[in-house]
């Protein structure tokens, strides 16, 4: 072990979210563009091997949980392969996965075996209609049999929907009406302008004061649970329902005080912050022949320069944000 990582305002790192793509085969209004996508060619992006290697560097560093998500994780080829090779890894004690639940169904099993501590479903609605409105495909059943394989096989399943103003409002009292009938956490998420083009709106229209407002009227009994360190949600639960019920105010920022978390991008930028424009590819430090403890220097030095919160390293972007990023290259 060579110590605790920590980012110059004490926080620790322990938390690496890692995006496997940016390819999807949904395209989520918010997330991408309909059309005229630019995938980041594949030679950029970072291999399995590589990818096992920069985790495994990143153990002794106090990196104990990685959560992997894209794009759609299942959507690249031998993504089980890497999950068992990554669930043997010494010292990686939790594996959480985020995915659109469109081909996930046949390896929930095998999640299950493989030990995988928690997977992130995104259902945006209820309805067939406004889901394919809103993914710009007709999925919506196909991830439904994920979310009842996911419940059958006992995994811990949370569900994110990203609120937004005109397109899903009537979802948010049907979905809170799952936690009744489901051992669920449905998380709400205020919607970022990470959508891979020009962001449409300029103030936010559904915050989180707002959603949980929402809430509380049609269900006034509604508790505050207490949050568990590190959570980005603000959770909250109906008496007698077995589920519970969060709200990510990811546009807000309301969380980056304890944020322990890094993310590492397909091409394998390190992103200190969700907001910030990417630090330095550990890609090319890889492809360079860095060493392990050459690496590891990079992370720590990296972590020397991090923004207090998503307001500062937005605030330091150089980049034009009418080229705004779309979520599924972040990594979400
Ligand atoms: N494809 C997988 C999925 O949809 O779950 C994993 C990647 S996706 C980028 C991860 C999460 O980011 C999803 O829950 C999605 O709803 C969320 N997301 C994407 N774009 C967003 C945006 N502009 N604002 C808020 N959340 C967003
Ligand atoms: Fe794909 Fe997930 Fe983005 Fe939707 S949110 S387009 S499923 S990466």
């Amino acid at each position: 072990m060579r110590g605790q990582l920590f980012d110059n305002h004490g926080r620790p790192i322990n938390y690496l979210r890692l995006a496997v793509t940016d390819r999807c085969n949904l395209r989520c209004f918010y997330c991408m563009p309909e059309e005229g996508i630019d995938y980041v060619a594949r030679e950029e992006l970072l291999s399995y091997e590589e990818m096992l290697r920069i985790v495994r560097t990143l153990v002794p560093l106090g990196i104990h949980k990685i959560r992997l998500t894209g794009g759609e994780p299942f959507l690249r080829r031998d993504f089980m392969d890497f999950l068992r090779a990554s669930s043997r890894m010494a010292g990686l004690e939790q594996i959480h996965l985020t995915t659109n639940g469109t081909l996930t169904e046949q390896h929930v099993p095998e999640l299950k075996a493989l030990g995988i501590r928690s997977v992130n479903l995104s259902i945006d609605t209820l309805d067939r209609q406004r889901f394919h409105e809103i993914t710009r495909r007709d999925s919506l059943p196909q991830v439904l049999a994920t979310l009842d394989a996911l419940i059958a096989h006992g995994i811990t399943t949370k569900i994110n929907a990203v609120v937004m103003d005109g397109r899903n409002i009537e979802d948010i009292l049907p979905m809170v009406a799952m936690t009744n009938d489901y051992p669920v956490s449905v998380r709400f998420i205020e919607e970022m302008p990470f959508n891979g083009g020009d962001a449409h709106y300029t103030k936010l229209p559904w915050d989180h004061h707002r959603i949980i407002a929402h809430i509380r009227a049609a269900y006034p009994t509604l508790e505050k649970l207490p949050d568990p360190p590190n959570s980005t949600s603000y959770n909250y639960q109906i008496p007698g329902h077995q589920g519970s019920v969060g709200v990510i105010a990811a546009y807000s920022r309301t969380f980056c005080g304890t944020c322990n978390r890094i993310r590492i991008t397909p091409q394998g930028l390190l992103k200190t912050c969700l907001y910030d424009q990417g630090v330095f590819n550990i890609r090319d430090l890889v492809r360079a022949g860095a060493t392990d403890a050459q690496l590891q220097d990079a992370f720590t030095t990296a972590l020397q320069h991090r923004a207090v919160d998503g307001w500062e390293a937005e605030g330091r972007q150089t980049k034009d944000p009418a080229g705004r990023e779309s979520m599924a290259t972040i990594g979400g």
